[in-house]
Formats: structure tokens, C-alpha cells, sequence
């Protein structure tokens, strides 16, 4: 069922030893892509359109390696990188669209798209609601959901090598400032962790922090390794850029750094877990992607991997299967296959929960035992991170089997229970316990507005 290592034409080949300078495309220079030609001048305008709402970004990296030109408008990694018109609704296309016909001026349309943006759940799994605080303080740069684990958005790492069309996050890069996490002190953070012991682990996400020089992350995890915190095991670092721009652990002129802080991190007794996003088999082919990913672990950090099950990108059980099992020859640890979140452009990439969990379980059948430490399908939802175990039928009813791998509520993980089976449902709210004993799933302390949302 494998397949094989996938080398479309027009794509150019890494040659050891190669450095490359990062450039970037955004609106203002999408024209300037040299293979952009080949596209229509019409899917050219939908790019425009969609990117007044969605953020837009690319680079040289992605353009020349990773898309396969010969295959737009389908190739997975162009719909990964370049908005398409359906990602928005239709209704909101047509405003964009009206607004630029009639050359409207661009406070206007900003106006405008800042409203669609609003109406498209910016703040998904009640986010702002996991912030924690220290004697008063509210720390905004960071989450803290479940005990163990720590998130923290260095103000810094709210970029991205480039924007993945499905993310959540897509608030942040829009500036939709009054929900953005950041957090410029690492001194709070450090008292923070100090402050609550079960704080195994330290989860840097963003954006991707590894937009950051090293010496910027370094001087967050000094404050942390200083401090000789010894409860705080792991540090976990989320990121894309094995897939966007690998050179960031092989030839930028701080990859070396990165690296031997790494190995800083290691020597202290810590774990290091580079959280890498890769949502298509073809961003493991290029051998620029496979040295980072063998200098990361020469020094003794483990690569897990994780991505959205998406629709018109990876969507088929093949190229997980393929996915995993490339990541297993190579060395990374399969770990979450997530459901997509309900915002931004969900009816586009949205996958039903039960077509996900037949995706799942045909890659997870076809693979050995090594590629299925993959978890899934899995909703980052409110009350925790709940997983699609099947479908069964008890005591006569069809139902949905479920577990929360994480909760808010500790006592609810690994605890099975059951959902009504519904066919159309894509997301955790869409679901109604199945028997009366399944409702403390259910009924949570829905404290705040959105949540009924997410
Ligand atoms: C996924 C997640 C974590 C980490 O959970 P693990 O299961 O330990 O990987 C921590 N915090 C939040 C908010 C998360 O969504
Ligand atoms: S790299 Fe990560 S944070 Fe950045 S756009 Fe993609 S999914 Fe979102």
C-alpha cells in the first residue's frame, strides 16, 4: 500500500551543501513567483480575494521543492500554501470580491474582512480561557490547560516560515491583536512553572518559534534551565519548519546553535521534543528535510509528528500509512492525527468523524506496530483532547466510542464513553451523550460565551 518516495517534475532537487536565502512571498510580491505563469489570472484573484480575510504566505523552499507545478490546482502542497476561492464562504467571497471590482479603498475592505474574520469562530476551543495568572498577574503569553503541560507563545515566534491555509491560528497573523497570545517576559513564566510542581513540560508554540534566532529562544530556555527548576522535564519545541525550511537546522547561520543548544538542554537532564508538523508525505522527500531531521537526532532530541486530517490534502489513508511510515524509517515518532478545528476554513477542509476514523484505522491497519504510536482521530476541544475510538453498537443503540487523551478534568481521561452516532458530524459540540451516564462528558461548567461554539 506504500508509496513510493514521490519526486513530481519541476521540482528541484537539494544538493548537499547547499545554503539557501530565505524569501519570502506575501500579497504585495505574489506576482513576482516565477512559477506563478502557469496559474490563471482569475485563481490568481482568488488568491488576492481570500487573503484580505486569510493570511498569506510562502516562500522559495516551498515554491521550489516541495509544490508540484505540473499539478495545480490540485497538488496538495498548493492548496496547503495558496488560498483557494471555496475556503471562504461564498457570501464572503462575493463582499471581497464587490469591494475590489468597484476599487474600494483599502480601509474599506479591511473593514470588512475584519468582520468576516469575526464570523468565522477566531477563537476556537475557548482559548482565551486557559490563561493562567501568578498572584494576580494574567501571564498572556502562554496556556496552561492541562497539568503537566505549559504552553508559551514567545511574542517573538508569532510568524511562520510560511501559512498553512488550514490553521487556527490565523488570528494571530492578521492582527487581530485583542486575542493574540504573547508574552514578552520569560521571568513570569519561570516563576510560574516554579510555582506549580506538576509542570513537567514546557511546550514552545507560536506561529512557529523557530522563526526565532537561536539566540532569542536560547535566552527563554536559559531562564528556564538557570532557574534549576527540576520538575520541569521536557521541553517541547512546535514547529514547521522541517517541512518549510529545513536549512533553519542545517545552514542558516545560527542552525549550528540550534543544534548545541539542543544538546545544552540534554546534558541537563531534560528531554527535548521537537513537535514537528508534517501534513504530507512529500515534505519528508527532499534531503535538506532528512539531514535536519538526522542532526536533530544526532544529539539525542526525538522528532514526533503530528497534523490535521484535511480535506483535498491528505485526506486519504495511503498517504498516512505513507506518512508514518516514512517517519518511522527516518527516525520521528507518530503521534497525533488531529480532526480539523471548526474556524477559518473548516467546510473546506473539514473530514466527518466517522470518515476520519475509517481514514485512521486503514493507515493504522496497514502499518507495523512502530508506526502506531499515532493517536486519532483527535479533537482539541474544550473539555480536553478527545478521541474517535469507532463505532459500536450497545445495548442495542449505534453510538460513537470516545476517550479524552487529555481534560480539563484529569478524572475524565482514558475514561471510555459514549456518543450518539451521527453521520454529519465533524466537530465535538456536534455530539450528544448516547446513555444518562455519559453526560458528565457533556455537561461541563460552560463558563464562558464561545465555548458553545467549540
Ligand atoms: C495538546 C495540548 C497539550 C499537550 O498535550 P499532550 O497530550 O501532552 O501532547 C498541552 N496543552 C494544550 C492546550 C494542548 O492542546
Ligand atoms: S506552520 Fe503551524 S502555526 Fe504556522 S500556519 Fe502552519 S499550522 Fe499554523
Amino acid at each position: 500500500m506504500l508509496i513510493p518516495p514521490t519526486n513530481p517534475s519541476g521540482m528541484k532537487p537539494f544538493m548537499p551543501g547547499e545554503e539557501s536565502r530565505y524569501q519570502s512571498y506575501t500579497l504585495k510580491n505574489l506576482r513576482n513567483i516565477p512559477q506563478i505563469q502557469k496559474i490563471s489570472e482569475q485563481r490568481l484573484k482568488d488568491i488576492e480575494i481570500v487573503g484580505q480575510v486569510l493570511p498569506f504566505k510562502t516562500n522559495n523552499y516551498v515554491i521550489e521543492h516541495l509544490i508540484d507545478w505540473q499539478n495545480i490546482p490540485e497538488d496538495p502542497m498548493f492548496i496547503l500554501n495558496f488560498s483557494q476561492k471555496e475556503m471562504l464562504q461564498p457570501r464572503h467571497y462575493q463582499k471581497i470580491a464587490d469591494l475590489f471590482k468597484k476599487n474600494a479603498p483599502s480601509d474599506e475592505i479591511e473593514k470588512a474582512s475584519m468582520e468576516i474574520r469575526w464570523e468565522l469562530n477566531p477563537h476556537p476551543a475557548g482559548q482565551k480561557y486557559n490563561i493562567p495568572s501568578l498572584d494576580g498577574l494574567k501571564l498572556k503569553g502562554s496556556q496552561h490547560k492541562y497539568r503537566e503541560t505549559v504552553l508559551f507563545f514567545p511574542s517573538q515566534g508569532q510568524t511562520c516560515h510560511a501559512y498553512c491555509t488550514f490553521c487556527f491560528r490565523w488570528p494571530q497573523f492578521v492582527g487581530m491583536k485583542e486575542i493574540k497570545f504573547s508574552m514578552n517576559e520569560s521571568n513570569l513564566l519561570v516563576e510560574y512553572i516554579r510555582k506549580h510542581p506538576h509542570v513537567t513540560d514546557l511546550l514552545f508554540t507560536g506561529g512557529d518559534p523557530l522563526i526565532m534566532k537561536t539566540s532569542v529562544l536560547a535566552s527563554y530556555i536559559d531562564a528556564v534551565l538557570d532557574e534549576d527548576i527540576s520538575h520541569l522535564r521536557t521541553i517541547r519545541i512546535g514547529t514547521k519548519a522541517l517541512s518549510y525550511w529545513p536549512y533553519r537546522f542545517v545552514s542558516d547561520d545560527d542552525a549550528d546553535d540550534l543544534i548545541a543548544l539542543f544538546e545544552k538542554i540534554i546534558r541537563s537532564g531534560r528531554h527535548v521534543a521537537v513537535m514537528a508538523h508534517f501534513n504530507h508525505p512529500r515534505e519528508l522527500e527532499p534531503l535538506i528535510a532528512r539531514e535536519a531531521i538526522r542532526r536533530i537526532r544526532e544529539v539525542g532530541a526525538e522528532i514526533r509528528t503530528q497534523s490535521p486530517l484535511l480535506g483535498h490534502i491528505n485526506d486519504k489513508p495511503e498517504l498516512w500509512a505513507a506518512m508514518w511510515q516514512r517517519q518511522v524509517e527516518l527516525g520521528c515518532i507518530p503521534y497525533y492525527m488531529f480532526v480539523a478545528r471548526n474556524t477559518g476554513a473548516q467546510h473546506y477542509f473539514g473530514v466527518t468523524l466517522e470518515n476520519a476514523w475509517h481514514i485512521f484505522r486503514d493507515a493504522y491497519k496497514s502499518v507495523s506496530g512502530l508506526a502506531r504510536t499515532a493517536r486519532g482521530p483527535t479533537m482539541s476541544a474544550y473539555p480536553g483532547k478527545v478521541q474517535m475510538l469507532g463505532v459500536s453498537k450497545v445495548a442495542g443503540e449505534k453510538v460513537f466510542v470516545m476517550r479524552m487523551l487529555q481534560g480539563r478534568n484529569t478524572d475524565h481521561v482514558a475514561r471510555p464513553f459514549f456518543a450518539k452516532y451521527d453521520p454529519d458530524a465533524t466537530w465535538y459540540t456536534d455530539l450528544k451523550p448516547a446513555f444518562d451516564q455519559d453526560r458528565i462528558f457533556f455537561d461541563l461548567p460552560w463558563a464562558c460565551d464561545n465555548s458553545a461554539k467549540d
